[in-house]
């Protein structure tokens, strides 16, 4: 049986970037500790691996606890919205800014329309954390949409609107929305003023669909496909969504004592892969772990 782990698969550059900022801390500190806001990726073994090193989860309820404590806190990919700068900055807490460039601009770019009038329309998780930074820097003056369904509902087709997607969210999805909307302004609006109506930005993460196309092709040429992600990553479960569809034989595990060997029976080509959060490292000891498995049948 042949295991092949994808080569395109582990972490997209944003989480190498903010895993290098978390090391470079914690060393820079004297190898004490270094608190993060929120798991620094949805992977379990990557957040116990740097936990070890000394960087120390904590969530927002905790911040105020540090109050006088010269402590240093991490913050995420994902980006956090100004009240949580705004309240480090009352505790004296330093903070360090470990958010992805993608995900700063997008917030940039929220911020802007915002100030110049616009309803602002996100295509994302409400309760997600880089949509909770994009609610953040418009005051949470926005509409949050997961289908089209709700779009034609919550959108209000009188205002000059700015629509643009969470940068994990579905492909297929974000278009189909855009198309609707863009019918629908179409419809109320003279053709040369439609286009000012609505301005959509896809601000989809290429470290995100960019895999789409070489994932059906690896789902498709293996007979067994193993995705390994944390559960709670929302990039992992679209582009779990992908394999499964492409190849039914693509099972989601999290942890390595979670494959079953009956999974493997007549498979010729396994192929190992995962989201932008997985780290290499682990996808190695699946590779290891399945192998072990075919020694044993
Ligand atoms: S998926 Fe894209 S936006 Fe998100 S952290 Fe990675 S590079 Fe940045």
């Amino acid at each position: 049986m042949k295991v092949t782990i994808d080569e395109h698969s582990g972490f997209c550059w944003g989480v190498v970037r903010t895993i290098e900022i978390a090391e470079q801390a914690v060393a820079d500190n004297d190898n004490n500790s270094v608190y993060i806001l929120g798991e620094i990726i949805h992977n379990p073994k990557e957040v116990e691996r740097l936990e070890k090193k000394g960087l120390k989860t904590i969530y927002h309820n905790d911040l105020p606890n540090l109050k006088g404590t010269n402590s240093k806190v991490l913050i995420r990919a994902h980006g956090e919205p100004p009240s949580t700068y705004s309240l480090a900055k009352e505790l004296g807490v330093e903070l360090i800014d470990a958010t992805c460039p993608l995900v700063t601009a997008l917030q940039n770019r929220v911020k802007k329309f915002y100030n110049e009038g616009y309803q602002i329309v996100i295509f994302g998780k409400p309760q997600h954390p880089e949509v909770i930074g994009l609610r953040g820097v418009c005051n949470d003056e926005c509409v949050v949409i997961q289908t089209p369904e709700e779009a034609l509902e919550k959108v209000d087709f009188s205002r000059k609107t700015l629509f643009i997607s969470q940068t994990t969210m579905d492909k297929h999805l974000f278009e189909k929305i855009r198309s609707i909307l863009q019918t629908r302004v179409k419809e109320l609006y003279a053709y040369d003023n439609y286009k000012e109506q609505l301005v959509v930005k896809d601000t989809l993460c290429r470290a995100v669909t960019g895999r789409e196309e070489h994932l059906r092709k690896f789902a498709s040429e293996n007979d067994v496909l193993i995705f390994v992600a944390g559960r709670n990553s929302s990039n992992g479960k679209s582009l779990f969504k992908i394999c499964i569809e492409t190849n039914p034989k693509s099972y989601f595990i999290e942890e390595v004592e979670e494959l079953q060997p009956e999974w493997f029976k007549n498979a010729r080509n396994v192929g190992i892969t995962g989201a932008t959060s997985t780290p290499r490292w682990y996808m190695e000891e699946v590779k290891n772990a399945i192998e072990k498995i075919s020694l044993e049948k």
